[in-house]
């Protein structure tokens, strides 16, 4: 997969640049579904915006799905407040201090742009007391946005209303020794990296030992991302994140195997299936356990679905926050997928 992770990189920095926050992930979506048009692949749209991409395999009665979630933590217009400053709600799971003094966007229903700053209600410690110790909560947290305004009305008439979507500043950046840095590598590391597998399998003629479908799921940060898959499968693979740190075995260099999250344990054939495949290509590997994390395989065993399944992807460090992994745990994740789809 080494010849693939130029592009592999390229479409993880596009899709984080694309704001995707739960319920507003078309534009993610349309992004996918052009780069599968310049490779000649079909792919289907499901109501909820779910993209779904079906290879034939050797066996056809027996399917395979590999999921990615594009949508990402983000917020929303609660209230505009008097003063002008808009007060907000966020999507997904975050600390608060993670997004304190972030550049934002605010799209308003006619698709109009604006950008400001999530700041606390105390920003400045030239006038507050203590405004270090104020809790980071979203009764304390406001976004200032960059107009003249001075009150509720001046919002209004820029055509700003509660419920407009506001899209973190994702800040995304690959060093020079192979560290990407970004806000939303969860989980749009892992989408770019099926899109490159996608890329490797039609251009090296690749048939997967069973129909292989990628899926590319929309609600998976409140919990209902992959829920409706396709009817035969029998092995699901969730490609999410590994979330390295104190205490936890998980590497940004290594393609993260969860034996157990916050749903339970994982299908053990399945992961002693994906380590062997590991251990037999030297794809440098870490298993882990993730007790405050859910993935696209809990939605799809939640919703009825009967199959094996697994949780693997790069280690993403400081997860829901700035968020960096390095691309030896994007190579590897890539890896250990391009030998799963073709053994049996
Ligand atoms: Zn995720």
């Amino acid at each position: 997969m080494e010849e693939y992770m130029d592009y592999i990189v390229n479409q993880i920095e596009s899709l984080a640049k694309i704001p995707s926050p739960t319920g507003y992930t078309y534009r993610a979506i349309e992004y996918i579904k052009e780069n599968l048009k310049k490779l000649n692949v079909d792919c289907t749209i499901t109501n909820k915006g779910t993209l779904i991409v079906t290879f034939d395999g050797k066996n056809n009665e027996k399917e395979r799905a590999i999921s990615a979630h594009v949508d990402t933590l983000g917020a929303m217009v609660k209230e505009i407040k008097s003063n002008g400053h808009i007060a907000m709600d966020i999507i997904g799971g975050y600390m608060l201090n993670a997004v304190e003094c972030e550049n934002c966007v605010i799209e308003t229903m006619d698709g109009k742009d604006y950008t400001g700053t999530i700041l606390t209600t105390k920003p400045s410690v030239h006038i507050y007391d203590n405004a270090d110790e104020l809790k980071r909560s979203l009764e304390n947290m406001e976004v200032v946005i960059d107009e003249k305004v001075e009150n509720k009305d001046d919002v209004l008439k820029l055509g700003i209303d509660v419920g407009d979507f506001i899209f973190l500043d994702p800040r995304t950046q690959v060093t020079k020794s192979g560290f990407i840095k970004s806000r939303h590598l969860d989980d749009k590391a892992s989408a770019g990296i099926l899109l490159g597998i996608i890329k490797w399998i039609v251009e090296n003629n690749i048939v997967p030992e069973y129909k292989t479908n990628f899926i590319f799921s929309v609600y998976e940060e409140v919990g209902h991302g992959a829920s409706s898959i396709p009817k035969n499968v029998f092995e699901f693979i969730a490609v999410d994140m590994g979330a390295p740190g104190e205490g936890q075995n998980s590497s940004e260099y290594a393609v993260c195997i969860c034996a157990k999250d916050s749903t339970g344990p994982t299908d053990f054939e399945l992961r002693k299936k994906l380590i062997n495949i590991c251990k037999e290509n030297n794809i440098n590997y870490r298993t882990d356990i993730y007790p405050h994390y859910g993935s696209d395989a809990a939605a799809a065993l939640r919703s009825g679905n009967d199959f094996k399944s697994a949780i693997i992807g790069t280690g993403v460090f400081a997860s829901h926050a700035y968020e960096r992994t390095h691309e030896d745990g994007v190579l590897n994740t890539a890896k250990l997928i391009s030998k799963y789809i073709i053994s049996k």
